[in-house]
């Protein structure tokens, strides 16, 4: 096999094929555009009016509804969106080909310079990317988010440049990355997520959010949490040449940022040693202490001040669908927690309760083990309401252990349920552990018609109070 070098590939390559006109295709594709490339987009479903009407403007060729696979297969390279599976019939074809195939953050990363905070994880990637984002802007520094979030890193790096760009990577991004080097690697956490498009195997789905650290050098960094057995044993196997700076809940040698004795947070790294107090961090819930010290610590490493710092972690406002409070009704806190979608960030969700709980679980199962969340919920959850179209796995797991518990199909009979269960002092919490096509298009959906439901309780409730 020939390797060809990144700057053999800006060089040598003429004919682009971009597959997916999603945000990151739609962003390569321009960039190609800009640079001289000739460039066709190819999407196998039907294009967004939004991106179509904008590739029509731009003068790019596209199709939609299929493949035209000679026209693929005469590509010297091609920029797969993150959506489309490895294994699907197209992608092989170009693999058969030897056609190199790479993300669009890889294609974006070859022109530009600007320094790159890329933060991957299984849980916790969105709220870190946007508190990171938020002390870089807060500090006066020209900051962008990119990865799955906002626009493409593409799109921005050919019309809109930043000088710092926050990018949030799944693992499906950095699966087609090879010569992309970020300058702030940060991993939060591996936990089982998404093992269908890996084989099945955990160990392919390691290696996939290992390749952060690919091309790190020693002047670079790499934030991680030093209590996931998962990423210390891969690190142990590894390395990395890059400045490892761990953070952990207490300390322990070595780490960068973690909790002290007198519940402040610490922060030390080669340029900035700080403290605040836990209680003036904006975000609730262990999970959010570690996403606080994985943001402080990328500030501290971009030179933002310990007063920026200070501020931004406690001003946060948080992020829609994660721990986001909706409503307090009658003394009953209702909380949206809609983006839990595996077991282990419903895990953190039971770890942020101070009171009894009622816990709406359900949806499309992964393959759920719940037996991780057993013990919490044996602690704080005073009743389960389980929504979906099939609730049985839910309800016999649980049925034994939880004295409350409802099975219903649809948002209004779960509301109504939470209703009966909740008193006074306690919270009702969605963090359902599982995805949400069953019942609804995707969680932000679901996140929504739940706090709709929930303000809508709130008004009635309103009402009949004033009238009584
Ligand atoms: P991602 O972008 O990785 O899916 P989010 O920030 O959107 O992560 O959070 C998703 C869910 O994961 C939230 O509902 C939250 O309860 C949980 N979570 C957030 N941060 C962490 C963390 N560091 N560890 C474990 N769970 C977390």
């Amino acid at each position: 096999m020939t390797i060809r070098t990144r700057q053999d590939m800006k060089e040598n390559t003429k004919r682009l094929v971009v597959l997916g006109a999603g945000e990151s295709g739609f962003g390569a594709a321009v960039l190609a555009k800009d640079k001289g490339f000739d460039v066709f987009l190819s999407d196998s479903g039907s294009i967004a009016p939004k991106y179509r009407d904008r590739l029509i403007e731009e003068g790019i060729a596209f199709e939609d509804g299929g493949h035209t696979m000679e026209r693929i297969l005469d590509a010297d390279e091609v920029v797969k969106s993150p959506g489309i599976p490895l294994d699907a019939p197209v992608v092989e074809a170009v693999r058969s080909k030897n056609i190199p195939i790479i993300s669009e953050i890889e294609f974006a990363g070859r022109y530009t310079d600007s320094k790159m905070v890329c933060i991957t994880g299984s849980n916790g990637k969105t709220t870190t990317t946007m508190l990171t984002h938020h002390i870089l802007r807060h500090a006066g520094i020209d900051a962008s988010l990119a990865g799955n979030i906002g626009m493409s890193l593409a799109y921005q790096v050919a019309r809109e440049p930043h000088a710092v760009y926050v990018v949030e990577l799944s693992s499906f991004q950095l699966d087609n990355m090879y010569e992309f080097k970020a300058d702030i690697a940060v991993l939060l956490n591996i936990t089982p997520d998404h093992l269908d498009r890996y084989d099945h195997k955990m160990e392919n789905y390691v290696k996939a959010k290992f390749r952060i650290l690919r091309n790190m050098e020693a002047s670079d960094s790499f934030i991680f949490w030093k209590d996931d057995p998962i990423i210390s044993a891969q690190l142990a196997k590894v390395g990395t040449a890059a400045r490892m700076l761990p953070f952990s809940e207490y300390y322990e040698e070595g780490s960068a940022a973690y909790i002290d004795a007198e519940n402040q947070l610490i922060f030390n790294t080669p340029g900035t040693s700080m403290s605040m107090p836990r209680a003036d961090l904006a975000l609730n819930g262990l999970h959010n202490v570690f996403n606080s010290m994985a943001a402080g610590l990328s500030a501290c490493l971009c030179d933002v001040s310990k007063d920026d710092i200070r501020e931004a972690l406690s001003d946060f406002c948080g992020v829609e669908h994660r721990l986001e409070f909706t409503a307090d009704i009658d003394g009953v806190r209702w909380i949206n927690d809609s983006k839990a979608t595996n077991v282990n960030s419903c895990y953190y969700a039971l770890e942020a309760m101070t009171t009894p709980t009622v816990l709406i679980l359900g949806g499309k199962d992964k393959g759920n083990d719940y037996s991780e969340i057993l013990p919490l919920v044996q602690e704080k959850v005073k009743a389960i309401v389980a929504m979906g179209k099939d609730n049985a796995k839910i309800m016999e797991f649980f049925g034994p252990h939880v004295p409350l518990m409802a099975d219903c199909h649809s948002l209004a009979d779960a509301i109504e349920a939470c209703r009966s269960f909740a008193t006074d002092g306690d919270t009702v919490l969605l963090s359902p552990c599982c995805a949400s096509f069953d019942l609804f298009k995707s969680y932000e959906d679901r996140g929504r018609q739940f706090k709709a439901a929930v303000l809508a309780l709130k008004d009635s409730e309103e009402k009949e109070t004033l009238n009584s």
